[in-house]
């Protein structure tokens, strides 16, 4: 289902304007106060980004990996959830609900995605 960030988390801010499904948020208050759910333990002390799991594909539908870890300047900062693991085919369909305006290419997967 997702990717979290660690407390390793820089702020530098490089991966909230990649995410393709908007599910990077700059502290964990921000997210749930526009009604998104953070996993348990993440953005502790707010003051470092989150990912909610609602929206998170791990990139399926739009690009080979995810887009957070690729430019994150900082080591194993973004990385899978094990809270919320999901299939391709169930990140795929959570993609096109998320995106009804854009194309969404069953070929872009990540080959971390857990089956
Ligand atoms: Fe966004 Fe992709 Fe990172 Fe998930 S893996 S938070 S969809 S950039």
């Amino acid at each position: 289902m997702a990717l979290l960030i660690t407390d390793e988390c820089i702020s530098c801010g490089a991966c909230l304007p990649e995410c393709p499904n908007e599910a990077i948020f700059e502290t964990r208050s921000d997210a749930e106060g526009k009604g998104n759910h953070v996993g348990d333990g993440q953005g502790v002390g707010d003051n470092i980004y989150v990912i909610t799991h609602d929206r998170c594909t791990e990139c399926v539908g739009h690009f080979d990996e995810p887009q957070c870890a690729a430019v994150c300047p900082v080591d194993n900062c973004c990385i899978s959830d094990p809270a919320y693991p999901e299939t391709t085919d169930v990140l795929l369909d959570k993609a096109k609900k998320l995106n009804p305006d854009k194309t969404i290419d069953s070929a872009k997967v990540w080959s971390g995605v857990r089956n």
